[in-house]
């Protein structure tokens, strides 16, 4: 018979292949119903998966419909699970024959007796993986360990290729109407949630499908216990979507399972395992974790912190575009990254008295996949670091802590503003009186004294041996000229006795205004002050004077 969907007859027995008949019973609000299938052999005929006292007396009623009772010979169950075998007591009773033998594997058996049944054992291990079934075939049985008993077994009808697959395949089934489905989507959305829970591991999984696959390339339909009949063009699709299952999930909890809670923290760490392979900069990293997060509704933020060994801790995430100093925050659990240097993701909970323990729990299984990541981006980090570092050096002055000539110019001011050139008075006597150690002292005091005669947005730079230059952006000459007198003031004020000739030292000060539209070059303008500078020196130093820039050209 063609294969069948959605039958609407709860009651009677389903033909899905030639005489391969679906004798399960729907029991009503059950989303884990149990299929039980009945492989017409003459007197040898089978009974697959019989079922549990709930659905057997309907089973049999079903294969009375098609054959008398008395044509079971075999009753094969595929693992020992009650839903499966906890008829075999009543079947006991029922079956009248004398010759009715339990087909399962050995482990299987050492637990079936526990149900307290009278049949005999016909272990598949002791003849080779093999029912004989007379002209009709045989069954092939192939160990799926694991799968999710250590000796689960499937089955294979040689005649009608069909797989009985019992676990593998098998779905919670909304709507238990369908029987048989097509829709490989619909049918890998109602396994994955059963794999997921049921099988131990993505591994185990994968390796049990592909041993069937390969012991029997042909298969033409799959009988699971639950779920649904897949036909044959969806075979192959179906097993590559059931290989595509996490499963293994329910080993991240103790406890209290959720089901739909750990899916998505199972599905949460699939995608952060995915992100991990795009990503190596731990903002971006950290966005999609959280983002990623926010769908377990277990999480409301994370943030990743680094105790960097010349800065200390330093924090990615939290809404920051750019690494900023912080300790991880004490009472958010965090999950160490473990390496050198340390590195945890700190969890902004929602409920923050209760850290939730399964998604802690993923997180540090993949604690060790995301370090190489973190690994990546800090050596990069520190190399950029160690570069931005060598860059300062280069425009710094290492005496003063002041930028030199080179950082001038890299940062002209843009707009009106003035230049100051100074030029202290007489210096080589600081050095030839009192050493060159009172000159540097001499130096670095100046500079400080420079620097705290004027604004937050001017700079100063020593731009010579003792020579400095300020920069006043947006000063007119009345302005630069006030300052100019503050610094003379202030160097002169200076009490350096015993280290420059006199206990003071003068400085001699150029000043040039520029304005937006005077078209000149900082060095044009460097050249005016300096000129400045050069007769403030020729009028006797310590002394103030005021370079103005020739007319722009007409
Ligand atoms: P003037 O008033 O004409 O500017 O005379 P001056 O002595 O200040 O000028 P001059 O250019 O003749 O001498 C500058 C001296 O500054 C010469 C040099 O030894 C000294 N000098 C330059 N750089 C440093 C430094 O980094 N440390 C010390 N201690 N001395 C320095
Ligand atoms: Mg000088
Ligand atoms: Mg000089």
């Amino acid at each position: 018979m063609d294969d069948v969907v959605g039958t609407a007859e709860p009651d009677v027995a389903v033909e899905i292949a030639d005489g391969v008949w679906w004798v399960g019973v729907r029991l009503p609000n059950d989303q884990f119903q149990c299929h039980a299938y009945f492989v017409e052999a003459g007197e040898g005929s089978v009974l697959i998966d019989p079922g549990s006292p709930l659905t057997i007396e309907t089973t049999l009623d079903k294969v009375a419909s098609i054959a008398s009772l008395d044509s079971i010979r075999y009753l094969v169950c595929h693992h020992p699970d009650p839903d499966i075998a906890a008829s075999l007591p009543y079947l006991s009773t029922r079956l009248t024959r004398a010759d009715v033998e339990v087909v399962t594997e050995w482990r299987g058996s050492a637990l079936l007796k526990h149900y307290g049944h009278r049949f005999p054992y016909y272990l598949v291990d002791e003849h080779q993986w093999q029912l004989p079934l007379g002209e009709r075939g045989t069954l092939e049985f192939q160990l799926t360990p694991y799968l999710h008993f250590p000796g689960a077994v499937v089955s294979y009808d040689t005649r009608t290729r069909t797989l009985f697959s019992s676990d593998l395949f098998g779905g919670f089934v909304p709507d238990n109407a369908v029987l048989v489905s097509d829709d490989v989507d619909y049918i890998i959305d109602n396994a994955r949630p059963f794999h997921q829970h049921y099988m131990p591991s993505s591994e185990l999984l994968t390796a049990g499908l592909t041993r069937i696959q390969q012991r029997w390339p042909e298969i033409d339909r799959i009988a699971p216990q639950h779920g649904h009949v897949i036909p044959g063009p969806a075979v192959n699709a179906a097993f590559e979507g059931l290989k595509a299952i996490e499963c293994g999930v329910f080993t991240l909890a103790d406890a209290d399972m959720n089901l739909k809670r750990l899916l998505h923290i199972a599905q949460a760490r699939t995608q952060i395992t995915d992100a991990l392979l795009h990503i190596a900069e731990p903002m971006a990293l950290v966005s999609a974790i959280n983002s990623i997060l926010a769908e377990t509704h277990e999480a409301r933020d994370s943030a990743l912190f680094i105790d960097l060994p010349d800065q200390g801790w330093t924090m990615w995430g939290l809404g920051h575009t750019k690494p900023v100093r912080r300790t991880p925050p004490q009472d958010w659990p965090a999950v160490e990254l473990p390496g050198d240097p340390v590195a945890v993701l700190a969890i902004h909970t929602v409920d923050d008295e209760h850290p939730d323990e399964d998604l802690l729990d993923m997180l540090h299984g993949m604690a060790s996949t995301l370090r190489p990541a973190i690994d990546q981006y800090l050596s990069e980090y520190q190399q950029s670091r160690r570069v931005e570092d060598l860059r300062k050096a280069s425009l710094t002055d290492p005496l003063t802590g002041l930028g030199n000539r080179r950082a001038l110019e890299t940062a002209l001011p843009l707009g009106d503003y003035s230049l100051l050139a100074l030029d202290l008075d007489h210096f080589k006597a600081v050095n030839d009186e009192f050493g060159h150690a009172s000159g540097d002292s001499v130096l670095s005091q100046s500079a400080s004294t420079l620097t705290s005669a004027v604004r937050g947005d001017d700079s100063v730079y020593r731009v010579g041996g003792e020579e400095f230059l300020v920069v006043l952006p947006g000063a007119d000459e009345t302005r630069a000229t006030r300052v100019a007198e503050r610094i003379r003031a202030s160097i002169a004020s200076l009490d350096l006795t015993g280290q420059a000739p006199g206990g003071r030292m003068t400085v001699s000060v150029g000043i040039t205004t520029v304005s937006a539209g005077d078209e000149a070059t900082l060095s044009e303008a460097l050249k005016v002050a300096d000129q400045a500078l050069y007769r403030s020196k020729e009028a006797g130093r310590d002394r103030i004077s005021i370079g103005t820039l020739p007319p722009p050209s007409a």
